[in-house]
């Protein structure tokens, strides 16, 4: 009798777990364990035939199918699809002649950092190293360098993906002008991408780091990033977050349990005096006292991905993502007031719990200004991004994050504009969320050119 489990076995050459096999519930599990993925079946992938396998096979069948390098974009699409795991597809090539790089789709930004930080190269990296690169690019990517060069996904040159009858096709610009759009910041829902080629450029003098106090100083913080950002040019990025560091022992002794405020800095430069000149603004934060932490110093590429100390082990989170059009003090005291314990505004900040973090980062540069061959992410008119992030182990923590989250963007409503990016939506968003209308109709009408049937399921279908 044929199940899914032996009909994917005898067309692949990677592992496939069906339900009910000895491994299956390990290997469907997300990155984020917050999101069930009630998958039909997992195929471990080993290379670019067994995608195209596992696509032809799907589409014949008639069910969904879902690509993941980690799982950290995990959502409740993922019901009832194969879930294709592309993590064996690690391969990293670089040729600093060319500046461009060319990576499987289970690559991951540390391993590409850590190829391109040899020639003084990168690509427009976010704050994690342990992201995939494909998922992160396919969703537009906005990352240390976005000030300075836009969006991620706009530096892509080519595409290798299996469409959606199991075909292999090399998109470009000039091949597939519509998919090659779409596929640059439309999300996962067009193809399924075995290897991306993109731009690499010359990272020039680096330099940054961390700067902490404790939450008391937050609002003297607060105060100073809108002075710095206000000030800075492109090549200087600086995000701020109010932290609730965990209670766990893996967690430095003097940050263990501590509410804190963090300043994130990245400058980028053509050579040392011009970092110089770039990082005065931060000179607002400097006499700002009781500096628990200060490890500003010259960067390689690979230190990019552990400024912001993320996380690098699975957990379960629930994230929201906003897009800010100011930091009044009005946005600034909601943000201080949801950190100040209830009922009591005017008592110093402590703790962003039940939240782990708020976080903003200063957007504008190049955002403002996409080039006019840019792909679906386009370019970004408002000029700050605010993320919230909270533990999310049982369905009543996960609650309590959502009511937070909920609570801090209604005391916003006038100073968010609705919009999200695509990377940062959460389950329950839509990708509705991530486009303006003309953007979503046109992806919505890629997709039914590309995919009629519906076979490739991304974590925020453009249909749904
Ligand atoms: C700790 C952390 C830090 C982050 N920092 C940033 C940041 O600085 N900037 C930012 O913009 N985002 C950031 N994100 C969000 C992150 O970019 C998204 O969650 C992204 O989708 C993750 O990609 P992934 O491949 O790791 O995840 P996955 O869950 O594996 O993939 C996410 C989605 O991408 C699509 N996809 C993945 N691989 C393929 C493929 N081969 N073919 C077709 N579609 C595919 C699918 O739709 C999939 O559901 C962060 C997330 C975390 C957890």
């Amino acid at each position: 009798m044929s199940d899914i489990g032996s009909d994917l076995r005898r067309v692949v050459r990677g592992r496939v777990l069906a339900p009910g096999e000895e491994g299956f519930e390990a290997a469907r599990r997300a990155w984020n364990s917050a999101v069930e993925q009630r998958v039909s079946a997992v195929v471990e992938v080993v290379d670019a035939a067994d995608v195209a396998a596992v696509v032809e096979y799907a589409a014949k069948a008639g069910v969904g199918v879902t690509a993941q390098a980690t799982g950290h974009g995990a959502s409740a699409a993922a019901e009832g699809t194969v879930l294709l795991k592309t993590a064996a597809l690690d391969r990293v090539e670089v040729d600093a002649g060319r500046r461009t790089a060319r990576v499987g789709a289970g690559v991951r930004w540390g391993a590409l950092l850590e190829r391109s930080s040899d020639y003084g190269l990168a690509a427009a990296v976010g704050s994690s190293p342990v992201v995939g690169v494909t998922g992160y690019t396919l969703g537009g990517g906005l990352g240390w360098f976005a000030r300075s060069r836009g969006f991620a996904a706009n530096g892509v040159r080519a595409a290798e993906v299996v469409a959606a009858d199991g075909t292999r096709m090399l998109v470009t610009a000039d091949s597939d002008p519509e998919l090659f759009w779409a596929l640059r910041g439309g999300g996962g829902d067009f193809a399924v991408v075995t290897a991306l080629e993109f731009d690499l450029f010359d990272t020039g003098e680096l330099y940054g780091g961390r700067m902490l106090w404790p939450a008391e100083q937050a609002e003297a913080v607060l105060a100073a990033y809108r002075e710095a950002t206000l000030e800075a040019g492109e090549g200087l990025s600086i995000w701020v977050t109010l932290v609730q560091f965990p209670p766990f022992p893996q967690v430095p002794e003097f940050l263990r349990g501590k509410a804190m405020v963090a300043v994130d800095a990245v400058a980028t430069g053509s050579d040392v005096a011009a970092v110089r000149r770039i990082t005065v603004p931060l000179r607002w934060f400097e006499a700002i006292p009781g500096v628990v932490l200060d490890n500003r110093r010259p960067l390689r590429g690979t230190d990019l991905g552990g400024i912001c100390m993320e996380p690098t082990t699975p957990s379960a989170a629930r994230a929201r993502g906003q897009f800010l059009t100011d930091l009044s003090t009005h946005v600034t005291d909601v943000l201080l007031g949801i950190a100040a314990p209830l009922g009591s505004p005017a008592a110093p900040p402590r703790s962003v719990s039940p939240l782990a973090l708020v976080q903003i980062r200063h957007l504008g540069g190049a955002l403002t200004r996409p080039p006019s061959d840019a792909g679906a992410a386009g370019g970004v008119r408002e000029p700050y991004l605010l993320s919230m992030l909270g533990p999310a182990p049982t369905p009543e923590h996960a609650g309590a994050v959502a009511q937070r989250q909920h609570t801090i963007v209604t005391a916003l409503h006038s100073h968010v504009s609705g919009r999200k990016p695509m990377t940062y939506l959460d389950a329950g968003d839509s990708a509705a969320e991530a486009f303006a209308p003309d953007t979503l109709a046109r992806l919505r009408s890629i997709k039914r050119r590309y995919d009629p049937a519906g076979t490739i399921r991304g974590n925020f279908p453009v249909s749904a």
